[in-house]
C-alpha cells in the first residue's frame, strides 16, 4: 500500500494494511500511552506504525497541535511508535499493569 504525508507527497515506505496483525488487544504485552504535553505533533509515530493504526486528531493536544489516538483493538505492541518520538510521549507500559491502574 502506498503511503502519503499529510501533505499529500507520495513517502518512500510500504504501509501495512489496517490492523494486519488481526485484533490484538487480547495478547498484547505492552501499549503505547501518550503524554500530550510532550507531543510536537511531528507525525512521526503515524508515519512508522506498520499496523496503521494511529490516526492523527487535528488541535486536540494541549498547545492546539495534532496529538496520535491509537486503535488499541489493533496495537500490536510493537513500541515502533515510541521508538519514532523524538520527545519520548509516547511511553511502553506494562499491558497487565495499565489495567489494573485504570480498571
Ligand atoms: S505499538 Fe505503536 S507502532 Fe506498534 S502497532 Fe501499536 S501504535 Fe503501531
Ligand atoms: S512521534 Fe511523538 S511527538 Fe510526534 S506526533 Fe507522535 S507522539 Fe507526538
Amino acid at each position: 500500500m502506498a503511503a502519503v504525508d499529510p501533505a499529500g507527497h507520495a513517502l518512500p515506505i510500504a504501509v501495512a494494511g489496517r490492523g494486519s496483525a488481526g485484533r490484538t488487544g487480547s495478547w498484547r504485552v505492552k501499549r503505547p500511552v501518550l503524554r500530550p504535553e510532550k507531543c510536537t505533533g511531528c507525525y512521526l509515530c503515524w508515519i512508522y506504525c506498520p499496523e496503521d493504526v494511529i490516526d492523527m486528531r487535528e488541535g486536540a493536544g494541549p498547545r492546539g497541535q495534532a496529538i496520535p489516538v491509537i486503535e488499541y483493538d489493533y496495537c500490536k505492541g510493537c513500541g515502533v511508535c515510541a521508538m519514532a518520538c523524538p520527545t519520548h510521549a509516547l511511553e511502553m507500559v506494562d499491558e497487565e499493569e495499565f489495567l489494573q491502574r485504570e480498571g
